[in-house]
């Protein structure tokens, strides 16, 4: 959460239930955060309105204080509104040639958007993609599409000069059907603003078609009209999927948050970048520490500065956020957390470590495996602290003698390791410039 945030949580009273003016508090500035990140007003509204319902009452576990549960549960609220954890994959499950639709505001990014779902179904899946144009609005537009399935390496519609958008959606099925293609990806006219000319196109075309996927593209820079332009494109011809472009920008995302409540459909896909490969799947956790601001980690950094000098905090946030981290670092960390108590109440704040947590709740980790750990590390050579990599079999089995524990113990650490050094370097790819922000650059 941002610093404004964490001050609000850190303010919140100790108690045994989180009480009502707590939760109001908290939950101002949070409506002030999501409003920062372009959450549409009702969207803000609703998301707040299912917090506070999860927060009010809830029992004040032990191990962390109230305000960092209610950070926590806003994370989580917002996850699981997000999509929850998984990415959802495009549904191309249906007779071939499958059509997929692209709708959405012109400039929103579709034709780009179709080259790159059109490389990655052909590069990865192996797909025969044929690429069509019903873009009959912008003089150039079938232009740039035939250009763009060039670059990818896939087919295009052969351009025929006079034909109406339903006149070439006809076109494309048949062409997909007698040519024995796998998908077909039928990129469709925008304009500036919604209008009901352009809602009787797309019906039109997806009465043709039969589209197996409707993906409504949406630039993430998009405000307060997310919601009416996602509800504008799912009462008019239902939209399946949708896909976030410019993730590559500034802007904090929230318009994933409101065109994935107006549409209850999934965000499958983001793009991030004017490359054909600029096209990632798209993770709801990622998303909600860029909502709010990168997760709580200026809340874990606050809490440990108030257990280890100063200076020593700097550094290891400084490092985390460059996503430079090596088992010295980790060793350092390690006799930190022994200090500040539990594990799980660290990593908690830390968006992303959901997995970690979960292996250390299973192995229900307390301080003599903390200490057992930075053993295995003080029996590494400095080579292979800066360079884990290294460490194959013979070095293992060394390094478990002289620190006298398992082969398997060394590999745990070396996973718990890799599995924190990813997890920095998604942050780290997040933005270092959200964490200068709340200034702990
Ligand atoms: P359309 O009108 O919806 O078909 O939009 P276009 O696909 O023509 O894209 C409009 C502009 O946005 C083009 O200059 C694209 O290169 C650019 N664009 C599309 N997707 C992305 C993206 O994910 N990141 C960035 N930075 N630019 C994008
Ligand atoms: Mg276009």
């Amino acid at each position: 959460l941002s610093g404004r945030l964490t001050g609000v949580f850190d303010r919140l009273r100790q108690r045994g239930t989180l009480g009502e003016a707590d939760v109001t508090e908290a939950l101002r500035e949070v409506r002030l955060a999501m409003l920062d990140a372009d959450v549409a007003l009702p969207v803000v509204k609703d998301f707040t309105a299912k917090v506070r319902e999860r927060a009010l009452g809830a029992e004040v576990l032990s191990a962390i204080s109230p305000g960092q549960q209610v950070a926590k549960i806003v994370n989580d609220v917002l996850v699981e509104q997000l999509g929850g954890a998984g990415a959802v994959p495009l549904n191309l499950a249906a007779t071939a040639p499958v059509p997929v639709l692209m709708v959405g505001l012109q400039g929103s990014g579709k034709t780009t958007t179709s080259g790159k779902i059109a490389l990655r179904l052909a590069s990865r899946e192996r797909k025969k993609v044929l690429l069509a144009s019903l873009d009959t609005q912008r003089p150039a537009a079938q232009l740039q599409l035939a250009q763009l399935a060039e670059r990818a390496k896939v087919a295009s519609l052969p351009i025929v000069a006079g034909q109406t958008p339903t006149q070439i959606a006809e076109r494309a099925m048949e062409t997909g059907r007698r040519e024995g293609y796998d998908v077909v990806i039928l990129d469709t006219a925008g304009r500036l603003s919604i209008d009901a000319a352009l809602m009787d196109e797309v019906r039109a075309i997806r009465d043709i078609t039969r589209p197996a996927e409707t993906l409504l593209v949406v630039d993430a820079m998009t405000g307060q009209d997310a919601v009416q332009t996602a509800r504008a494109f799912n009462e008019a011809v239902g939209v399946t999927g949708i896909v976030m472009t410019r993730m590559d920008g500034d802007s904090r995302g929230g318009a994933a948050l409101s065109m994935r409540q107006v549409t209850g459909a999934p965000i499958k896909l983001t793009g991030s970048g004017e490359k054909l490969e600029a096209l990632e799947e798209f993770h709801p956790e990622r998303i909600a520490g860029r909502i709010l601001g990168l997760g709580d980690i200026a809340g874990l950094v606050e809490k440990a500065s108030e257990h280890f000098d100063e200076e020593e905090a700097e550094k290891l946030a400084s490092k985390m956020m460059r996503g430079k981290f090596d088992l010295d670092d980790y060793a350092t960390q390690l006799r930190q957390i022994g200090k500040m108590g539990s594990i799980d109440n660290i990593l908690g704040m830390l968006p992303g470590m959901g997995k970690v947590r979960e292996q250390l709740a299973g192995a229900n980790i307390d301080t003599s495996i903390l200490k057992r750990q930075a053993a295995i590390i003080s029996s590494m050579t400095k080579a292979e602290r800066k360079t884990p990599d290294i460490i194959k079999a013979s070095r293992k089995k060394r390094i478990a003698a002289g620190s006298g524990s398992t082969v398997q113990e060394v590999n745990k650490l070396l996973k718990q390791f890799d599995d924190m050094s990813t997890m920095m370097k998604r942050m780290n790819k997040l933005g270092t410039k959200g964490l200068m922000r709340q200034g702990l650059g």
